[in-house]
Parts: structure tokens; sequence; C-alpha cells
């Protein structure tokens, strides 16, 4: 065994949870991709899902897919700086800007690569980012690509935020990176409170709207939680994904046209890496376009979320902060997550379960997320299977 190979070797984790029988990750969907999948030939309710305005399916998204794939071909062969800009990219960037109230927005081949691309390229050695414990790992990613100083304060929690922008140089940039939607625990940001903090030390903020798009804005609008707080020009750079709600992959960011500017022309994860694929690109543009025209959708999705968190608090699970259609289970043990996620399953309902070192050992919970196509009688049928479950585990009493 090579020196490298032994040293991996000792990564045991995976083959422990296959050699007792409870490995629950690369599931392979076999069907199309809806409230309900076939996996390995069996159909289960899919509540693992970010999907969350049912969209992957759509019939109008497909078909605009299939056309620019006719009419552009397969793959880009080149960066957007180069060789790979296409009128569609083009078109999708405006209508992305429009749709969040900023001046301009840039598209990335994915959303990982935006807040890795953007936080490392924005600020340099004499900057600080200042970021919640429970950001997302793409933000965590940017921060470590970047050379400034990274100061981390504790989830939403405005005292230790303030507390760091206390110990940053006044005359210094300042960006403090948060989700708006927390990925797996499916609380809010508390933006109203980071935006006084932000005016008081002269901070800069950048949301990443990825589980807020298509989900959070005032009147089912989908426009996200800046646009739902109000606070769309103090905040100067909103981020989102097309790999949630919007039924395809990639992802973008908006702000004024100075940032943008700047960012077309010096983002390492822009400029050095092959443009999103003209069926991606066409497919996230008529997702927008559903969105804006359809808002009962986003409706749909906010009355199965409350039936579902009315369900679970009823049945006393413990669900933390959520408000959103991301309704984490506390378990609080590695072990028995994975356990619940395999009985789940094999009852057919799939789930996610989010077990250290993704958080912490005693925070581990099983990730259940709606889609505006589920429907009460599905998520009864959850209730029921998880109920059961969670008794005969000790979950609930
Ligand atoms: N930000 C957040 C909050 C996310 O949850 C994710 C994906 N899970 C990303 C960014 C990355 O997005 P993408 O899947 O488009 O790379």
């Amino acid at each position: 065994m090579s020196l490298l190979s032994d040293k991996l070797y000792r990564y045991d984790a995976a083959r422990n949870a296959r050699a007792a029988g409870i490995y629950p990750y690369f599931r392979e969907i076999q069907s199309d991709q809806d409230t309900e999948v076939v996996i390995n030939g069996k159909t289960v309710l899919m509540f693992g899902s970010n999907a969350y305005l049912g969209l992957t399916n759509h019939p109008k998204v497909k078909e605009a897919s299939i056309e620019a794939v006719k009419k552009y071909g397969t793959g880009m062969a080149g960066s957007r700086f180069l060789n790979g800009t296409l009128d569609i990219h083009v078109e999708l960037e405006k209508k992305l800007a429009e749709f969040v109230g900023k001046e301009d927005a840039i598209v990335y081949s994915t959303g990982f690569n935006v807040n890795q691309g953007v936080l490392s390229c924005i600020t340099g050695r004499e900057d600080y980012i200042l970021w919640d414990e429970l950001d997302h790992a793409s933000i965590i990613e940017g921060c470590r690509v970047s050379y400034s100083t990274k100061l981390k304060f504790r989830h939403n929690d405005m005292e230790s935020l303030e507390k760091q922008l206390q110990k940053c140089e006044p005359d210094k940039v300042k960006l403090i990176a948060v989700d708006g939607v927390f990925s797996m625990e499916g609380d809010v940001v508390n933006l109203p409170e980071i935006i006084k903090l932000a005016k008081k030390y002269n901070a800069s903020v950048m949301v990443d709207e990825a589980h807020s798009l298509g989900v959070l804005g005032s009147n089912y609008s989908g426009k996200g939680v800046v646009e739902q707080c109000g606070v769309t020009d103090d905040v100067e750079l909103i981020m989102g994904t097309f790999s949630k709600s919007l039924a395809s992959i990639g992802g973008f960011i908006a702000g004024d046209e100075i940032a943008l500017d700047y960012l077309r022309h010096n983002s390492r994860a822009y400029i050095f890496t092959a443009s999103a694929t003209p069926a991606a690109t066409a497919a996230a543009s008529m997702a927008l376009d559903i969105l804006k025209a359809e808002p009962e959708r986003v409706k749909a999705l906010w009355d199965i979320t409350h039936y579902a968190l009315d369900g679970f608090r009823a049945m006393g699970c413990e669900i933390g902060h959520t408000s959103t259609p991301i309704i984490p289970l506390f378990i609080r043990d590695n072990e028995k997550t994975f356990m619940i996620t395999k009985m789940l399953f094999e009852e057919g309902i799939f789930v996610n379960p989010v077990v250290s070192p993704a958080v912490a050992p005693n925070d581990t919970l099983i990730r259940f997320s709606l889609m505006a196509t589920h429907t009460k009688e599905q998520v009864d049928i959850a209730f029921d299977k998880i109920g059961k479950i969670f008794k005969q585990l000790g979950v609930l009493a």
C-alpha cells in the first residue's frame, strides 16, 4: 500500500457504516424526480429533495432544456470570459438581476462556485469576512480560499457578530456572509439586525438565497429573504443557485455594476471553468419564468410546509427553530440517525441523514424537506412511519 493509500484507508466511517448495513449515501434514483421516485426498483416518497417548487419534472422546463440542446449543442467548451457566453446566459442574467432587484447579475456553473469564487475574489489580505458558524460549506470554502481575516460568529447570534465586528479595524473592508435560510436547520437569518450592525460598523453584507429563492418573498413572490425583509438596497451581494427551486444546476451573484464588473474580470471560479451548459441555462430560465408567473406554487409550498410543521410539533418531534420547508428532526446520535434513515427507506420514505462531521455529534438530525407538489396524504404517510420508528427507537416516548 502506498503511503497515500495507507493514510486514506484510515478513514473508516463509510466502511463501518457499510459493514453495519446502515450506509445511506449514493442511493440511485431510476425515475423522474418528483414527490415519488424509484430506487432499486421500489417506489418511495421523496422527502429529501431541494426542488422546493417541484419543477424538475415540469414539461415546460424539460422542453426548454431540450430545445436549447437542439439549438446550441450539449457543452460549452470554454469559459464565459472567452468562447463560452451564449445569448441565453446574458438573458438569464438580466432576468435574475431584475427579479432580485439589483443592477446586474453573473451566472456561474454552480452555486458552490459562486460562493467560493466571489468571497475569495472580493476580499484580500487587509479585509475581513464575518461568517455564521452554520453557513453552507461553499461559504466556508470561499473563506478558506480568501486571504482575508476570517471571523466566525455564533449562529444567528447578534451579540457574537457585534463582538467580532468590534475586532475589525474600522477603515478596512468587512463583509458579513450569511445563508438566508440555513440549509440543514431550516431557520431564517436575522437579516434586519444584521443590517443594523452592518450600518453601525460600516460593513457590507452578502446573502446566500439558495434555500430562500422560490420560497420566501412578499406575497409569495419567491424573490427571497432579502426582498421579504425590505433590505434589497442594504445587501450588496445576493447569491442564489439553480439547483433547488430553479430545477437545474448553476448559480448567480447579483449586485451593482461596479462589483460585478470586478468579478467578471477577476473571479477565478468564473473565469477558469467552462460556463453553464445550454440545457442547464435554459431550464433555470424557464423555471424562473414559471416562478414569476405562478405565485400559487409558492403558496402551495407554504401550505404543505405549515401542515408538516404543525404535524411534527403535535407529534412531539424536536424540530429546532425552523419555519421553512426544511424541517430538521433532531435525533442527536450518529448511529440512530443512520438506522432511522434505513428503516424509513424500507418503509418507503426517503429522507436525508445529517451526521457529524457535517454537524456536531449531538446535533445529528434527519432532514425532511418539502416540495410544492407534495400532498397532505403523502405527508400523513410520512407522519405515520416516522412516528412508529421514532417510538421504536426511543426518539419519541
Ligand atoms: N449555498 C447553500 C446554502 C447550499 O445549500 C448549497 C447547496 N446545497 C450551495 C450554496 C451550493 O449550490 P450548488 O448546489 O448550486 O452548487
